[in-house]
């Protein structure tokens, strides 16, 4: 199995690589990401998520407790009513981060686990204790689920327990069995996903929309498409020092304590707020990810404060799996004219105590400077980043933005789906509006010759033609 720092990075896993190392900080830092890359067979995808195993940290637990507890705060029914003296005196224990898979074709039981019969029948101390499956074993670690879309297909029992497990942070997992009350346990863990939406039976969002909204990022997988990366990739082994993931910092544990101190700005909190309202955005999860997932992207790069460039930096990962590609594109267009409008105000307010922001980004640029680009994160443009949301979603840059900026300049609202109360420039974006639809003061019309007639007041001659007739004419 390929090591992390073994991983050739390329423009089609970058964005991937990015996603996992931020989810990994999530769940450390207690506030796990939920990640489901898509893409097509051979391209990598397993390779990459099975990588990341090995930068796992170590954390510290119960001793002997498969539950994974937390020596300050036992969640497991062992330990949860124990005293702290009685709990002092079993130890604890450092163990990996648990990493444990879900196939396609598994069993209820040993996913959830089952009741532990032998334990509720001992006359001595009956107890009702659970023998463990693979989700109560991942508590504070990380749940693989391949080929997610055939599991959503065959297994909706199996599905069902994910969007409980999914459904808030921390998660549930609920267990029944005949003839005893029912059993619910607390579940910490990311879970991240991998499928091909080109195979049967289809997109995961298509099947089961709603346990595509439970993750929080939705990553790409590309090819690469560069000789020598290919070529690197064919060698199979990078020497230690010559590693472009050590060489450029990668994954670095700490940075789990800077997302802790990581709160959301106000300001930014309230454009999330308007993009949630303005857009009609449809799930809360979808602004609570880019919130979490800008602040993660902050902390990646060693930052406590978040900036524009994070949102934006998480936009098409966290939206394209719940808004439709005209609505992702014109919300990427809001926040450009949201960014020159705050540009516009900072200049007409600058005073001398201001300019420690432009140092703070000027700082950033320099910090983020590495090889290869992290997804927005150097001075970029919003053009550029334009054209990567489009690259990323596959579709061709239609020319629609000179039309679109003369629809605004003459208050040409096309938002169609939002109520008129609204107030906001989201309401100019909305759903649907914009891309496709022609401004009738740009078309060329020209009525018909003479007036119209009714169809019953026309001659035979005035509706069929002869190919002679239409020569003549
Ligand atoms: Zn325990």
């Amino acid at each position: 199995m390929k090591k992390y720092r073994d991983l050739v990075v390329h423009e089609g896993n970058q964005s991937l690589v990015d996603a996992l190392e931020m989810s990994v900080l999530s769940l450390i830092a207690g506030r796990p990401i939920h990640v489901h890359v898509e893409g097509l067979r051979g391209t990598g995808k397993t390779t990459v998520v099975r990588a990341m195993k090995s930068i796992l940290p170590s954390i510290e637990r119960i001793a002997g407790c498969s539950y994974n507890c937390e020596p300050t705060n036992p969640h497991c029914p062992i330990h949860r009513n124990m005293e702290s003296g009685d709990l002092s005196l079993l130890g604890t224990e450092s163990v990996s981060i648990p990493f444990l898979e879900i196939s396609h074709a598994a069993k209820l039981g040993t996913v959830v686990g089952s009741i532990d019969l032998a334990k509720v029948v001992d006359p001595n101390q009956p107890e009702v204790a659970l023998l463990p499956g693979v989700i109560p074993r991942a508590y504070r670690g990380i749940i693989f689920v391949d080929e997610i879309n055939r599991l959503a297909d065959t297994s909706p029992e199996l599905t069902d327990v994910l969007l409980d497990v999914m459904g808030t942070k921390p998660g549930r997992l609920q267990v029944e069995e005949t003839g005893l009350p029912t059993f619910t346990l607390p579940v910490m863990c990311c879970v991240w996903a991998a499928s091909n939406p080109d195979e049967e039976p289809g997109a995961l969002e298509d099947i089961r929309r709603q346990l595509s909204d439970r993750f929080d990022f939705v990553v790409n997988m590309g090819r690469p498409q560069n000789h020598d990366t290919v070529k690197e990739i064919l060698s199979g082994y990078t020497a230690e020092e010559e590693s472009p993931r050590l060489q450029h910092g990668g994954f670095v544990p700490q940075k789990a304590d800077v997302l802790r101190k990581i709160s959301l700005p106000d300001d930014l909190s309230s454009l999330l707020a308007e993009l949630y309202v303005g857009f009609g955005i449809e799930s809360l999860r979808a602004v609570e990810a880019i919130s979490l997932g800008a602040r993660a992207r902050a902390a990646m790069n060693s930052r406590t404060r978040v900036l524009l460039d994070d949102i934006r930096g998480v936009l098409a990962i966290t939206l394209r799996h719940r808004v439709d590609g005209a609505t992702l594109i014109n919300i990427s267009k809001f926040l450009d004219e949201y960014e020159s409008r705050r540009g516009r105000h900072r200049d007409q307010d600058r005073t001398p105590d201001d300019s420690g922001d432009n140092v703070d980004e000027g700082q950033t640029c320099q910090q983020n400077s590495r090889g290869l680009a992290r997804g927005g994160d150097t001075s970029m443009k919003p053009e550029s980043l334009w054209d990567r949301l489009m690259k990323g979603m596959g579709l061709i840059r239609p020319d629609v933005s000179r039309r679109h900026h003369s629809l605004q300049e003459r208050g040409f609202a096309t938002g169609t789906g939002v109520s008129r109360g609204q107030t906001g420039h989201g309401r100019r974006y909305a759903a649907g509006g914009g891309t496709s639809i022609a401004d009738p003061r740009d078309v060329d019309v020209s009525a018909p010759p003479g007036k119209a007639k009714s169809l019953f007041q026309l001659a035979g001659g005035d509706i069929l033609f002869t190919e002679e007739d239409l020569r003549i004419r």
